[in-house]
């Protein structure tokens, strides 16, 4: 948990944001300024700033593993993942997210 981090009070649930999937380390929640129909962003419950930070091999395929069974959940074959890392790259959010961006 990181005091000023948007996410991290998203994922306590300090705003009521509804989670579209979750499990025991990740959880799924829609982009507030969806860039496509289907517009979600999967994140690791624990704080990383980005992808560069990660030491844990198991976190990473469970981050992916979560994109599979979300788009499995709501019937998305058909689907774009990004990750941006570093401000230069376009992130905004500095807690470790994959967008996956789909048309339903
Ligand atoms: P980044 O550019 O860091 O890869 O992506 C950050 C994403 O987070 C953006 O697509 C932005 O719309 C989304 N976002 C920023 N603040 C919030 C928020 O408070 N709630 C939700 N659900 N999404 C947010
Ligand atoms: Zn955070």
């Amino acid at each position: 948990m990181s005091e000023d981090c948007i996410f991290c009070k998203i994922i306590r649930g300090d705003f009521g944001t509804e989670f579209v999937y979750e499990t025991d380390n990740t959880v799924v929640f829609n982009d507030i300024n969806p860039k496509a129909p289907v517009h979600m962003l999967v994140c690791p419950k624990k704080h990383y700033p980005s992808l560069n930070e990660v030491d844990n091999k198991d976190l990473l395929g469970e981050l992916l593993q979560t994109v599979r069974e979300v788009t499995k959940k709501i019937g998305l074959k058909s689907y774009r993942t990004q990750i941006n890392t570093g401000r230069e790259a376009g992130q905004e959010v500095f807690h470790l997210h994959i967008h996956i961006l789909g048309n339903k």
